[in-house]
């Protein structure tokens, strides 16, 4: 079985430096101000090269959402969630849900990042329910 690696491009690295520092930020398109995710070169709305790296508010809606029961990674034993997360800066990222889990149906329940550690990878964004009342 194989582990999990990070494959780190020029355009990661500040994010994933942001991520070590439990200040994860995105490039912010100069010219649109869309975000870009994953890191890139272009903007992906308006084709810009032009961008500064921003920071997250944090908060994001959880848009999907699997539990795995089977091992395909050593150092991902099952049971694991994966959430796919729509930050409210707008890009769509994959993560982890810690913590404690909504009953049923997970879609549009609210979400704020915090960090853990992959023995892979180092620190990574996770996400964790914000309770309903806040
Ligand atoms: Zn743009």
């Amino acid at each position: 079985m194989a582990n999990s690696q990070a494959v780190i491009s020029l355009y990661d690295e500040p994010m994933w430096e942001s991520i070590r520092a439990h200040d994860w930020q995105l490039q912010q398109c100069d010219d649109c101000s869309e975000f870009r995710y994953p890191p890139a070169a272009n903007c992906p709305h308006c084709l810009s090269m032009d961008y500064h790296w921003k920071p997250l508010k944090g908060r994001g809606t959880i848009l999907s959402w699997v539990i795995y029961h089977r091992q395909y990674f050593d150092n991902f034993p099952p049971p694991y969630n994966v959430v796919a997360v729509q930050l409210d800066e707008g890009p769509i990222v994959m993560s982890n849900l810690v913590g404690p889990e909504p009953e049923g149906n997970w879609v549009g329940h609210k979400v704020e990042i915090c960090y853990g550690e992959d023995v892979a990878i180092g620190t990574v964004p996770k996400m964790r329910l914000i309770p309903q009342s806040s």
